[in-house]
């Protein structure tokens, strides 16, 4: 169990565990991490979702899952990599399966000074050149003359992760509803809201922010780990799928619009052409796009109402942060702990 840090204080506990039924309402990546650690630690726990099993409806089953805090460092505050490494380790405890198998970061020569500004923005990597590039990933043979790899950053995919952290929380002894659309103020004992952007009802300064995606199948191509592509508007990338399959995302734009452009449809495909030609030749899957629940700063928050408790805002970092923000909330609900830099307290 994490002990906390100079940024935390604290409060009395809320709940001491057994003492209040706790209702997670949303079961995405943020309510599906709250209510495993929950239930792991002995609280009688149900996890509410309006949607089905297939969870479409959730910003959480457009995304990469990439575990890359170092990466994400070069355009997010501090916090998010303290809490990023954090969640790594329960990602590792909780899911040993879970392939570390690092991140590789790549330019071409016309965007050379931006792969040198990422370097400088960025720690936890290391500059490799063509051959131990190839040794690292036989596909890019003769494609980059050099790369930068986090060796310890990691990915999972959301649409098989999500059904496995769901029949954790069962194993755990939680109770799962789908088809349970439900609001906090409408439940007993201790309300932890996950409802992404839903929850503006309640938060107002929460807004979607698109990432579009496209889904691609080849066999001609191999690859063991995200390869991001620096390009000068987006952190364009690519990440290997069960099935021969390859995500290609993600933009960025302040849109609550959910299709896809042309424009950036052009920009992904691109990319994935850049980083290697034979996906030239791979067969369109899906194209799809997400909203993610942003505040005005990017930065995720824990609002506390006594019993009611809203985690939110996880922006880009959904699969990153949940870990970390669920372990959080446990700790303010059991032991009064506040971490002054997510925790707002009404
Ligand atoms: C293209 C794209 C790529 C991304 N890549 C990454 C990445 O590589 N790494 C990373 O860490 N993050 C990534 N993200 C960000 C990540 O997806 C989000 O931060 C995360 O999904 C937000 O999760 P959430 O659980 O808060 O919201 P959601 O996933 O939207 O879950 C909220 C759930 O609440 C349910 N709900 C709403 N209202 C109710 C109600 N009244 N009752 C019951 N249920 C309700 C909804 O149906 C939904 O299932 C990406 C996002 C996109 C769009």
């Amino acid at each position: 169990m994490y002990q906390g840090s100079e940024k935390q204080r604290g409060r009395s506990p809320v709940a001491p565990r057994g003492e209040s039924p706790v209702s997670v309402i949303g079961a995405g990546i943020a309510g599906a991490w709250q209510a495993l650690l929950f239930a792991q630690a002995g609280h009688d726990v149900t996890l509410h979702e309006r949607s089905d099993a297939a969870m479409t409806q959730s910003t959480s089953y457009w995304a990469g899952g990439m575990l890359a805090p170092w990466c994400e460092a070069e355009t997010s505050e501090p916090v998010i990599v303290r809490l990023g490494i954090r969640s790594l380790d329960l990602w590792r405890e909780n899911f040993p399966q879970t392939p570390f198998n690092g991140s590789l970061v790549v330019a071409h020569p016309r965007d050379r000074a931006d792969f040198e500004r990422f370097a400088k923005m960025t720690s936890g990597h290391r500059r490799l050149d063509a051959a131990a590039m190839t040794e690292l990933e036989p596909s890019l043979e003769g494609r980059f003359r050099d790369g930068l790899f986090y060796p310890d950053e990691g990915h999972v995919e959301p649409r098989r992760i999500l059904p496995e952290l769901h029949a954790r929380l069962v194993a755990a002894g939680g109770t799962l509803k789908f088809n349970s659309d439900v609001e906090p103020d409408a439940l007993d004992g201790i309300a932890i809201d996950c409802r992404g952007l839903a929850a503006r009802d309640t938060q107002k300064q929460l807004r979607g922010v698109k990432g579009e995606m496209i889904l691609i199948e080849t066999d001609e191509v191999e690859l063991a780990r995200p390869i991001r592509l620096i390009h000068p508007r987006w952190p364009l990338y690519v990440i290997p799928r069960g099935g021969n399959r390859f995500m290609l995302g993600a933009t960025s734009i302040e849109s609550e619009d959910n299709g896809v452009s042309v424009r950036s449809a052009l920009e992904l495909l691109s990319a994935a052409y850049a980083v290697h030609p034979a996906f030239g030749e791979a067969r369109i899957v899906e194209f799809g796009s997400g909203l993610r629940p942003a505040f005005p700063d990017n930065l995720p928050r824990i609002a506390i109402d006594n019993g009611k408790i809203a985690v939110n805002g996880l922006y880009r970092h959904g699969f990153l942060l949940a870990p970390a923000l669920a372990e959080l909330t446990l700790g303010y609900v059991e032991r009064g702990v506040i971490d002054n830099e997510v925790m707002q307290c009404a």
